[in-house]
């Protein structure tokens, strides 16, 4: 077993102040696999005050050696990257197939940034005025369970490249792969009090990051519940919020669409990670009278996904990640048959033979309609709710009629038609006829309830800086 009790602040790893222990569970056996010390408040005011101090030196580096520390961080993250890997499968029942590849995106975030930041406009012009864009100061960034490293690294690479410190915390219940993750980035000889991590809750660690005064910008991914509650925490000193959220995708499938193709692109979509992923598109609109082919396209697809062991390579579909989650998803299968919804695969309960951990059944509605509970909730697990429609319009109308806007998907064979549909549907990023969310400059954020602001390349950069106007700088 393994004992989590340090946190990483001013490039030391220093022993917790907190006396909280959390344990970590593995979600495939639910067997006891470490502990976590949890921090205090004075933990992370350590952190901040490191982050602060830092800053002064660091805010003043060139891009040049930024760019160099984004490519150090790269190469130790990829150093480790199997090992890394192994952790998300172990602590967080990511399936091998995707640990890896999950990792070096992580890694490759660096890269990215990197490239970013090459054409990025530090000063700018307006007429006579000069527009420096100036760092923000210390980052605290929030992060969630899911993709431990890819939502970590998102927080720290743009924080580095526009010279801004920064002080994480990570969720909780991914202590182990954080805890390697601390490793890499002091191999990568990163100046003292640049990169900060704490291991804590939210509502001690969390909370004092987000009233701290000395925290300039709160980055945060996470829960939209959990966004709000940091909005409310964050407005006494006016911190400057980017917020990641959850979401509700809709997936359009034109009558024209290979639904041969379509179909079970959809069913990988809405269960992407296990459906624990914020970009899922769990909401599957299809033609009316399409409804019993999708249906049993839908019922082939799920049969051929491997629900297994996530260390099997060929497994897709691993265990939630938690009891929570595990509890959260079956409380919606059943308002689902509550609420009259047709269940075409799957349904409550464990799957036959994986009892021991906290795997549930792919599951898939039909009859579902956009003002029932699944529709309306982001559940966060592996269950698809299909819903008809008669016309274009209307499927655009349903695909709009939700508090989120994170992502949406659409099918068809004529793309013209599928951008049209694009243009009007109100979300921060729509994939048009794939699911992999594969640009990794474009930006990404929500419309409406699934956040504010935007990560990824320029536009992540543009978040980490404040315009200072210079007036009368030219004759
Ligand atoms: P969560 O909101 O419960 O927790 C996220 C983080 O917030 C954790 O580190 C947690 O400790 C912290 N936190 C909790 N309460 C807090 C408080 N009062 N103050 C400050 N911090 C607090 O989310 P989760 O269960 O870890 O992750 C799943 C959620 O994340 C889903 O809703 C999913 O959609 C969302 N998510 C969004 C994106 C995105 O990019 N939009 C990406 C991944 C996950």
């Amino acid at each position: 077993m393994k004992i989590i009790n340090q946190h990483y602040i001013n490039s030391h790893f220093v022993k917790s102040n907190g006396n909280e222990v959390e344990d970590l569970i593995n979600p495939t056996t639910k067997k006891l696999i470490g502990r976590v010390t949890l921090g205090n408040e004075k933990d992370v005011q350590t952190a901040i005050a490191a982050a602060k101090e830092a800053f002064k030196l660091f805010s003043k580096t060139t891009i040049e050696e930024r760019s160099n520390m984004l490519q150090r961080l790269h190469d130790a993250i990829m150093d480790k990257a199997e090992i890394l890997a192994q952790a998300s499968v172990e602590e967080y029942g990511s399936p091998a197939s995707a640990s890896y590849g999950r990792t070096v995106f992580a890694a490759k975030t660096f890269l990215f940034t990197k490239e970013a930041l090459q054409e990025f406009e530090f000063e700018r012009s307006m007429g006579k005025t000069k527009v420096i864009m100036e760092p923000l100061g210390v980052i605290g960034a929030i992060t969630p369970w899911n993709a431990n490293y890819t939502h970590i690294c998102g927080k720290i690479a743009p924080a580095i490249a526009t010279g801004c410190t920064i002080v994480v915390k990570p969720s909780e219940i991914s202590a182990l792969q954080t805890k390697l993750l601390m490793e890499c980035i002091n191999e990568a000889n990163i100046p003292a009090g640049v990169i900060n991590i704490v291991n804590g809750s939210g509502a001690v660690v969390g909370a004092e990051m987000t009233r701290h005064p000395d925290i300039a910008k709160i980055s945060f991914t996470g829960s939209t519940n959990v966004g709000k509650l940091i909005s409310k925490g964050a407005v006494d000193t006016l911190k400057r919020l980017a917020l990641e959220l959850g979401g509700k995708s809709p997936n359009i499938i034109l009558e024209d669409a290979n639904f041969n193709e379509a179909i079970p692109m959809a069913v990988s979509i809405g269960f992407s990670n296990t459906g624990q992923a914020c970009h899922a598109g769990t909401r599957l609109i299809v033609p009316e009278n399409r409804l019993e082919e999708v249906k049993k396209l839908i019922k082939e697809a799920v049969k051929s996904m491997k629900l297994g062991n996530p260390v099997e390579e060929d497994t897709i579909l691993g265990p939630l990640v938690s009891q929570k989650q595990f509890d959260t998803v079956q409380r919606y299968i059943k308002i689902a048959i509550d609420e009259g919804a047709e269940l075409v695969t799957g349904g409550l309960g464990h799957p036959e033979g994986f009892e021991d951990g906290y795997f549930v059944k792919p599951t898939v509605f039909a009859n579902v309609t956009n003002d029932m509970t699944i529709a309306r909730e982001e559940i966060f697990g592996p269950v698809l709710s299909i819903i008809t429609y008669k016309t274009e319009e209307q499927a655009i109308e349903i695909a709009n009629d939700t508090i989120y806007g994170l992502a949406a998907y659409v099918s068809s064979s004529n793309l013209e038609k599928a951008k049209n549909i694009a243009s009007k549907i109100v979300a921060g990023r729509v994939l048009i006829n794939k699911g992999v969310h594969d640009d990794p400059y474009a930006p990404f954020g929500g419309f409406k309830q699934s956040g504010i602001g935007r990560d990824s390349g320029i536009y992540g950069l543009e978040e980490h800086v404040e315009p200072k106007a210079i007036l009368s700088y030219k004759e």
